[in-house]
């Protein structure tokens, strides 16, 4: 968790196919893509005040900021790994429980250092096994009915230029697939770059180490529907992806309660809830 250099990375996001934005998102697909930036203009991104990683920072806890990007899920469908594809060098057992984690944190209870905050959602991660598919979406744009994370190569896709991605397809506000693609040689960017199960995610003028937990953390918030919060460095939803990203943030919190509403235990925030038994 320790953010020596850190982070920075970052992101970019979304391209709505064709008009889908034109009268309110009801069909189409969504494009998150994380990048690099640092080398790009040679400027490294730091958290604002943080030098020691986020985690339970003031900041973190008192930012209620959220996005969403529009679609959610109606019904909670099983994702897959391939893990087969996991670059070489990493223990991929490590690798599927981080990738395991990283989803978990955005059910209830959250994985957070804001212990003061009783949100809650009614969304779950259903980890449905392995599998040996790739990212459809990514790598041909086209469904294939598994909602797979994997490693494989971004190049030529949608995702060119990013180290991870999330598409989601969706029709009438409702997501019907998503997909998660990191790429798997990063070093094709022209950085030192390389993926680590390790907590800490850092770079430097040459390179760095990209914490799958961190990345995925973040990937995971679109998967399920959320969007960048640009300005707010301490949230796993910042625009980039960052050391500490891992753990979740009131606002990263408050816009899965927004999206699947909360099984509260408080009876005061029927406004948030309001609205989303719509189906
Ligand atoms: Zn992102």
């Amino acid at each position: 968790m320790r953010a020596p250099v850190a982070l920075l990375l970052a992101v970019a996001a979304l391209a709505a196919s064709g008009s889908a934005f034109a009268a309110g998102p009801s069909e189409g697909v969504l494009v998150f893509k994380t990048v690099r930036v640092a080398g790009v203009d040679g400027r490294l991104v730091s958290p604002a005040g943080s030098t020691q990683g986020s985690t339970g920072t003031a900041e973190e806890c008192r930012d209620a900021s959220f996005v969403l990007a529009g679609p959610r899920w109606k019904n909670f469908e099983d994702y897959h790994v391939n893990i087969g594809t996991a670059p070489n060098g990493l223990d991929r057992l490590r690798v599927l429980r981080d990738l395991l984690a990283a989803h978990e944190a955005w059910e209830a209870p959250f994985v957070t250092e804001c212990r003061r905050h009783r949100i809650s959602t009614s969304y779950r991660a259903r980890f449905g096994g392995l599998t040996n598919r790739t990212a459809s979406l990514v790598s041909t744009g086209r469904r294939d009915g598994v909602n797979a994370v994997a490693f494989q190569s971004l190049a030529g896709t949608v995702c060119d230029g990013a180290a991870a991605c999330v598409v989601l397809d969706f029709e009438k506000g409702r997501i019907r697939e998503a997909d998660l693609a990191f790429e798997r040689e990063l070093t094709r960017y022209g950085f030192q770059d390389f993926w680590t199960t390790d907590d800490t995610t850092w770079f430097d003028e040459t390179g760095g180490r990209w914490s799958i937990s961190d990345t995925a953390t973040h990937e995971f918030g679109h998967f399920a529907g959320l969007d960048h919060v640009d300005a707010s460095p301490a949230l796993t939803m910042y625009t980039f992806v960052h050391d500490g990203g891992q753990t979740l943030g009131l606002g990263d919190m408050l816009g899965m309660a927004a999206l699947y509403g909360s099984r509260r235990d408080r009876d005061d925030d029927r406004d948030r809830d309001r609205g989303r038994d719509d189906d």
